[in-house]
């Protein structure tokens, strides 16, 4: 069952106007909210990113806190596996074509749940490959905005090439992958890249540098170059769908020594446990 604009609904019968603005425009946001044993993993940080990225394109929050808490619970519910990924989609709403904001229109809310695959330990055990490219998306990247196409296309240039992600280069400095947040280790130091307006500010980076905090991981929050992507000794990846991964190939280059290193195998290991910790809690 997905939730559409007050009703619940199998997917199959849920219609969206041609004329949403989201369509037409791709004039919205969203956001991807993973579920561990049927709770909604760091939700209240889902939920204020959600605000900045309405605040982010002038959008009026269509619920409160407490009222998206109780939609996305009965969205949880009504889906039959303990694990799943929320996804929660808000946008202008349905008015004829123009680009102006409409008047006196409701945004459009969808809310839907997919079964959460997280990557199998085979994958973790290799790492996946990722290449780079030129981060060509627009200067506000930390709106979690729904008009994905940048991400798409640099996406398909990965997969092109046999691989999982691409990392993203803007002016010698990288920002993130196309669907992830990338950190880079050099010296057995964790090296996060500054959340600013070139990056999405992920919840999962925010629980890396947390855990890097809580058990004296050495970190440094800056600007990485890419010379320093190209010979790091390991590369992380990121996301609330994927965990944390390492990037062990990096354009058809071994990363380090081309496995998964120690400072992938320590965080992996705390970030299990904490989710572990929170499902309890
Ligand atoms: N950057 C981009 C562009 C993304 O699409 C995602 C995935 N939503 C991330 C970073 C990671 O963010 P999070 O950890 O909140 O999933």
């Amino acid at each position: 069952m997905i939730y559409l604009n007050g009703n619940f609904m199998p997917i199959e019968e849920a219609r969206i106007p041609v004329l949403d603005r989201g369509f037409i425009f791709g004039d919205g946001v969203y956001e991807v909210i993973p579920v561990y044993s049927r709770k909604p993993f760091r939700l209240i940080e889902h939920l204020q990113r959600l605000q900045h990225s309405l605040d982010g394109i002038r959008l009026q929050n269509p619920h409160s806190d407490d009222e998206w808490r109780s939609l996305l619970e009965q969205v949880v519910a009504e889906n039959e596996n303990d694990d799943q990924s929320l996804y929660l989609h808000v946008t202008r709403g349905v008015a004829k074509r123009d680009h102006a904001f409409p008047k006196g229109v409701a945004p459009t809310v969808f809310i839907m749940s997919n079964p959460l695959l997280t990557p199998p330990r085979e994958l973790l055990a290799t790492g996946a490959a990722a290449i780079t490219a030129n981060d060509n998306r627009w200067l506000r990247c930390d709106i979690k905005a729904i008009s994905l196409l940048p991400n798409v296309l640099l996406r398909q240039m990965a997969i092109d090439a046999g691989a999982m992600e691409t990392v993203l280069l803007r002016e010698g400095f990288m920002t993130e992958g196309a669907a992830s947040n990338i950190f880079v280790v050099r010296n057995d130091i964790l090296l996060a890249p500054p959340k600013n307006h070139l990056m999405l500010p992920g919840i999962t980076y925010d629980v890396v540098l947390e855990l890097a905090d809580a058990y004296q991981i050495p970190y440094e929050v800056r600007e990485i170059s890419e010379y320093e992507v190209r010979t790091a000794q390991e590369i992380l990846l990121t996301s609330s769908t994927k965990e944390i991964m390492p990037i062990t190939r990096l354009d058809g280059k071994p990363v380090g020594d081309g496995k998964p290193g120690a400072m992938f195998e320590q965080l992996y290991r705390l970030y299990q446990d904490y989710k572990l910790t929170v499902m309890r809690g």
